[in-house]
């Protein structure tokens, strides 16, 4: 994957760095807007996996709309261009300041997530004499077979209206009159492998469109989320099946003349394109294990601390000599700090480079700075 021109670049770099392919990230997003064409459905692209400046341009440059989760994402998306008639915000939590900065920039759309939260937005709508158009995120109680940790549709988590909820919901949205309905999403968690799961989405996708319908509400939109997963065992395995994807939601969902259905993709259109680059600063040969000391931890990466993710490691200096099992760790002070345990490498050594693949989603976005590390850079395959 790496050429050997990218290798003896990263060689005269500082590290570590997440290094973006820009053109893979191209590819990923026409073949994303040509799938998703075919039976006219509208992408917001999930701000939250990646809002790296050069990547928000190209994923905007195509057309998606943007998928916010808090007020800093909202102004984001729309300092970078997006257009606020294709801004939606989801979020458990939004506060009034986020409610208010929505307001003001007509987005398209708030994805609610309680009843309390509609006569909220109701109030701040009012105060401002305008009216906020509404979605309800239904927690539609779908098991997502991912990992728990990004479990989102089941009734124990905290996204979402549950069922039960409903009929609250359809008595505060009739006594609102700051509220415009503009119909339902849902979203279930992430790096959905599992395709059949969308097919058990989109039935109670169809069951919750009709429930509103019979209540007198006009449902224009059905926006179905994201949490298409990739394949961190095979980078190579590069551009996320889309065609398949949507032909699920095509087959399986109950649309009407009229309605739209939305999207919104995160991690399948930025997963691949990144890798984190680092260099091996010690190794250390124990009697039981032999760990390979990095300079990028979970500062830089931290989705193996946080939901034990796997993702693949890569020498890049050393050809498929001799491999020994190595534990790949950062030097932050804590146990989790570890991108893999017993992992095949080749002998490796002081100064060796490391890749860690599929690191595009969640990954820059999460970097911290625990231990007052430095800003993790950022470095293109093209001018950005
Ligand atoms: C995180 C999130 C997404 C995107 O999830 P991916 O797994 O990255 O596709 C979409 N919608 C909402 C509401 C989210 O919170």
């Amino acid at each position: 994957m790496f050429s050997n021109k990218d290798i003896s670049r990263f060689a005269n770099l500082e590290t570590p760095f997440y290094y973006y392919d820009l053109n893979l990230l191209q590819n990923t997003l026409n073949a994303c807007a040509n799938a998703a064409k075919l039976y006219n459905f509208h992408v917001h692209y999930a701000l939250k996996a990646n809002f790296n400046p050069a990547v928000l341009k190209k994923v905007k440059a195509i057309g998606f709309g943007a998928d916010c989760v808090s007020g800093g994402e909202v102004n984001r998306a729309i300092e970078t261009g997006f257009n606020p008639k294709q801004v939606v915000f989801a979020g458990v939590g939004k506060s009034d300041k986020e409610i208010n900065l929505a307001l003001d920039q007509d987005i398209f759309c708030f994805n609610v997530e309680s009843v309390q939260e509609l006569e909220v937005i109701n109030e701040l709508a009012g105060k401002k004499g305008k009216i906020a158009k509404i979605a309800i995120r239904i927690n539609p109680n779908v098991d997502a077979h991912t990992h728990h940790n990004i479990t989102t549709g089941l009734d124990e988590n905290k996204f979402g209206v549950n069922s039960w909820d409903l009929p609250k919901c359809v008595e505060t949205l009739k006594v609102s009159e700051h509220l415009e309905f503009l119909g339902i999403h849902f979203h279930i968690g992430s790096q959905i492998t599992n395709l059949d799961v969308y097919k058990n989405l989109c039935v109670r996708v169809n069951e919750f469109a009709i429930w509103f319908e019979e209540r007198g509400f006009n449902v224009k939109i059905l926006n179905v989320g994201g949490g298409l997963g990739i394949d961190y065992h095979n980078p190579e395995q590069q551009i996320p099946d889309f065609d398949a994807y949507f032909k699920i939601f095509s087959e399986f969902l109950e649309v009407k003349a009229g309605q739209e259905v939305h999207f919104e993709l995160g991690r399948a259109l930025v997963g691949q394109c990144a890798s984190l680059i680092s260099r091996v600063l010690y190794i250390k040969n124990g009697k039981k294990k032999n760990f390979v000391v990095l300079d990028a931890g979970m500062t830089e990466l931290m989705r193996p601390a946080l939901y034990q993710a796997y993702h693949k490691i890569e020498n890049l200096s050393r050809g498929n000599q001799t491999t020994l099992k190595y534990d790949i760790v950062g030097p932050i002070c804590e146990s989790t700090d570890c991108f893999g345990k017993e992992v095949e490498q080749p002998e490796s050594f002081r100064g060796d480079l490391y890749a860690i693949r599929s690191a595009g989603a969640y990954g820059e976005v999460m970097a911290s700075k625990y231990n007052l590390r430095d800003e993790i850079r950022s470095v293109y395959s093209e001018e950005a």
